[in-house]
């Protein structure tokens, strides 16, 4: 039956009193208020729209501004949960208009008979939530109060038009108007001089189509903006044909991108392009005037990586400087405090041209202040402008100011929400608040939000939200409630997931930083669309983890926890391996094992330029070894690390830890000289340690063939390699050296034995296993050697070792035994630092370009071989690439 035809009825609310008796109340008959009552009255509850404005549309009733338009193509920024919907409607351009936006959400509300349970002109005053009763007693301005028993907030993150916060407005004799709150018969401006204060994607949009009406426009810039040409026009021959070719493919797609626009992920990193070819790329984005292209398809680094994202910034400058032709404008113009995607960036139709018209005047507000607004118009702390009218295009309080505006709501308990969200906002999904059961936001903040396709967003989350009503219905259950322990977990995943992005570099609404007083923080979720749906399916799959359900009879479920504890990159890469169901690693055999990695590492982004590559031959125990030398770009000599690569004493060689030489060579400034010891199965115990110790005798005598600084070398190693290192500390404690000035040991392998918590709890699932390890000892070392020191280092004497830095993974079946090592070595009066990394698992830290929250962990190791080896922490070469890398013998 079409979905269409299922919607004849109207919800059956009923009235006590002068009180509408309702299951479910929502506020806003926007995009998202609209697909909710839909999807209620389906489900056969029933339900109230209560909407402030006279009609349907929400923030595309409110924003006509000349010039508004949607900024998704609109292709995408379409309801999708209805085939049928799909196909009856035809968008006339690539980027519409905001009236025939307007038009379509009445075109929706028609359809399926909508109106009838909206009660428009009626603001929401109070929310209370009732313990007793477990209801929410809504008051409104205009008719019936509601009684519900559950509350969604359907108000939009962008609703709330920010006050203009200076001062004289009121003296201003002239027009007034906002952007967010356009009067619907349209503002005649023909010969009246202007003034447009702001310039985000409101200001942006009105401002060339206001230039061509007004006699003299002004516009008042406080901070440039980054836009790119919109390109309108009809739908792009590319994507129409997706669509056209397989619809559903082409909707699911999008439901598990990142934006929530169906584009592949893009993992080819700026470095491994030639100039020509991110030209030729960001040609290509330009030319395509589509906001998630350019955010998402020019190189995997320009969302997360600031040396990525300057490359895109400088070509959008380029561009910028092609149109404007006065050079104070266009400096004035060129945006350069923060990086692009940080703010929200706009597209544009001719708005830089606009400034080489004769009638406009740009005033840039970081010279010139304004001072005050007065009767004839706006002064500046140096000039003043003579007005007609004063266009306020400054923005909203974005995100949680249409939801506070409903004040007080009165969680359990008698708790306001503006008093629990005073720091801040807090939700559990962005989607509910502890203390406040049964009331739900749909794209609210800590949810993809803004930093999505909305149209995608809003029908997860409605889809969500309203299963979860029929589940609880089903179950028997009245309420449902966030815990405290899942909201403070959700806080610290927006967090980590926060440290991904570059918008934490700017000043936005995206972090509450355009409302003066306002709590900063990065509101909106930025771990992608797909990811979030996938964490939101989950917490369905385990039991409503982090919810508490009750029902009448004291019936009560809390299966309480935090959804995500790994790092969210960490989360990909696991799921990511998961998809690939690969046989266990031990099935493989050793040279299937080798193989397996090689082909593995393959796949990884290229490492990042050092300053120059060489290999050579160095002499180990038993003859001689393969090394690979990275030699910073900065003048030398430079003090040499002595790295020993990870693989279990059977795996990888001097080049598996490729990616991760590079990054900590950059990061130190310091030589690394990666050494290939042998390996088991074919050189069993105790080659590699003899060999790790040989090797550092060798690279400290050569260090000045090497061009290092002469003097005491440094080791470092990850996982059987930090074993190596450890052995090769002790080794050259006890046989009169190499001087060592300190270790640094990654996810060391430090014990024989297997008992320890971490070996239980990550025994499957973190790619390291339990049952690898047992295979690697096997492979490396009989029973009867594993507990000699050199395989077993915490069983050797510790005193007098180098100074140490130990970093363990969270996830890590050898957390417990590098733990251990730290500590051992701490009680033996060596000095250690250690990183224990939350939410980390194994290969973390040299999955450099993939595992982005392991940056911080690799300057933190950086910053302590460097003072292991009497340098000043801190160095400052790592933001800008060095020379092109060349390639040299190094011996
Ligand atoms: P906005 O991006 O917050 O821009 C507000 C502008 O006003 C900024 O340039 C800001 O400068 C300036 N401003 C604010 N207060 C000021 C003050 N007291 N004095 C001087 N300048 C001041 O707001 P918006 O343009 O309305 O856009 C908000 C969001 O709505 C957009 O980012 C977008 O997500 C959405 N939107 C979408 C479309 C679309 O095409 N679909 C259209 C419009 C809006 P600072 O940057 O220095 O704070």
């Amino acid at each position: 039956m079409p979905e269409a035809t299922v919607e004849t009825r109207a919800s059956e609310a009923t009235h006590s009193g002068s009180t509408q008796q309702v299951d479910v109340a929502v506020v806003g008959a926007g995009f998202a208020g609209l697909y909710i009552l839909h999807r209620l009255r389906k489900a056969g509850f029933s339900a109230v729209v209560l909407e402030e404005a006279g009609d349907v549309g929400g923030t595309w009733y409110w924003n006509r501004y000349p010039g508004a338009r949607c900024d998704i193509q609109t292709i995408d920024y379409s309801y999708t949960f209805d085939p049928e919907l799909d196909k009856a409607w035809t968008w006339s351009e690539k980027y519409a208009t905001q009236p025939e936006i307007l038009r379509y959400l009445g075109f929706v509300a028609d359809r399926y008979d909508l109106r009838r349970d909206i009660r428009f002109g009626t603001k929401v005053k109070q929310a209370t939530w009732d313990d007793a009763s477990e209801r929410w007693l809504i008051t409104t301005d205009n008719g019936a109060n509601v009684s519900c028993r559950h509350y969604i907030m359907a108000t939009g993150c962008l609703s709330s038009p920010k006050p203009p916060e200076i001062d004289g407005v009121k003296d201003f004799k002239g027009e007034v108007y906002f952007t967010g709150r356009w009067p619907h018969e349209g503002v005649n401006l023909k010969g009246k001089r202007v003034a447009v204060i702001g310039t985000g994607s409101s200001g942006i949009q009105s401002i060339p189509l206001i230039a061509s009406e007004a006699a003299q426009l002004t516009v008042f810039q406080r901070t440039p903006n980054f836009a790119l040409p919109a390109g309108n026009g009809p739908q792009p021959e590319d994507r129409r044909t997706f669509f056209e070719t397989d619809r559903a493919a082409y909707r699911e797609q999008a439901r598990w991108s990142l934006a929530g626009v169906p584009y592949p992920q893009q993992t080819v990193v700026s470095w491994q392009l030639s100039d020509a070819e991110r030209r030729e790329r960001f040609e290509k984005a330009w030319a395509a005037g589509d906001l998630v292209h350019i955010l998402t398809q020019l190189w995997a680094d320009q969302g997360v990586d600031v040396d990525g994202n300057a490359i895109l910034c400088d070509l959008i400058r380029e561009k910028i400087g092609e149109v404007v032709k006065d050079p104070e404008t266009l400096a004035a113009l060129t945006p350069q405090d923060h990086p692009f995607g940080s703010k929200r960036p706009c597209l544009d139709t001719n708005y830089y041209a606009t400034y080489n018209r004769p009638n406009v005047t740009l005033v840039n507000l970081r010279q010139e202040p304004i001072k005050e607004i007065t009767a004839g118009g706006i002064s500046t702390d140096k000039r003043s402008f003579d007005v007609d009218v004063i266009v306020f295009a400054t923005g909203f309080d974005a995100m949680t100011g249409a939801i506070l505006a409903v004040h007080p709501i009165t969680g359990r308990g008698g708790k306001s929400l503006s008093s629990v969200w005073a720091h801040g906002p807090q939700s559990y999904l962005g989607l509910t608040v502890a203390g406040f059961p049964n009331l739900f936001m749909i794209t609210g903040p800590g949810s993809p939000s803004v930093l999505s396709n909305m149209a995608v967003s809003i029908e997860q989350h409605a889809d969500w939200v309203v299963d979860r009503l029929i589940a609880l219905r089903d179950a028997g259950f009245t309420s449902m409630e966030a815990t405290e322990t899942a909201q403070a977990g959700w806080a610290q995943h927006m967090a980590d997931c926060s440290m991904l992005t570059l918008h934490r570099l700017a000043n936005t609404w995206y972090t509450g930083a355009n409302v003066p007083g306002k709590a900063q923080g990065v509101m909106p979720y930025t771990g992608g669309v797909g990811p979030y749906r996938s964490i939101c399916n989950e917490v369905v799959g385990r039991g409503m983890l982090g919810f508490h359900l009750k029902g009448p009879g004291g019936a009560e479920q809390c299966n309480d926890g935090e959804i995500v504890r790994l790092q969210p990159d960490v989360r990909l890469v696991l799921g990511m391996l998961a998809e690939m169901n690969l046989p266990p690693i031990e099935t493989m055999g050793a040279a299937g094992a080798r193989d397996f990695l090689n082909e593995f590492n393959k796949g990884r982004p290229a490492g990042r330029p050092v300053g120059e590559v060489g290999e050579g031959m160095l002499q180990g125990a038993d003859g001689p070894l393969p090394y690979k030398l990275y030699r910073p770009a900065t003048p030398g000599p430079h003090p040499i690390v002595v790295y020993f690569h990870g693989g279990g004493w059977v795996l990888g060689d001097h080049e598996s830890d490729d990616p991760f030489c590079r990054d900590m060579c950059r990061r130190t400034g310091m030589i690394f000289v990666s050494v290939n010891y042998r390996h088991a199965p074919e050189h069993r115990f105790p080659a590699a340690p003899e060999d790790g110790y040989a090797a550092t005798r060798w690279i400290s005598e050569h260090a000045a063939d090497l061009g290092g600084r002469p003097g005491p070398v440094l080791v470092a190693g990850w996982s059987a390699g930090a074993n190596v290192a450890a052995v090769t500390c002790q080794l050259a404690r006890d046989r009169g050296g190499p001087q060592i000035a300190g270790q640094l040991l990654l996810s060391p392998v430090t014990d024989c034995i297997f008992d320890r918590p971490s070996y239980v709890e990550n025994a499957t699932g973190y790619f390291l296993t339990r049952g690898l390890m047992y295979w690697f000892w096997d492979i490396y070392c009989s029973p009867a050697d594993r507990t000699d020191p050199r395989a077993s280092p915490i069983r050797g004497k510790l005193e007098g070792l180098p100074p140490a830095f130990v970093t363990t993974a969270e996830f890590d079946p050898l957390r417990d035994e590098g733990i251990a090592y730290a500590e051992a070595l701490a009680k033996a009066g060596v000095p250690v630092e250690q990183l224990k990394a939350r939410g980390h698992f194994h290969s973390s830290f040299v999955m450099v370009d993939v595992v982005i929250t392991g940056v911080p962990g690799r300057i933190k190791m950086a910053e302590a071989l460097r003072r292991f080896a009497g340098l000043p922490a801190q160095m400052d070469t790592v933001r800008r690439a060095p020379p092109p890398e060349v390639n040299a013998a190094a011996s």
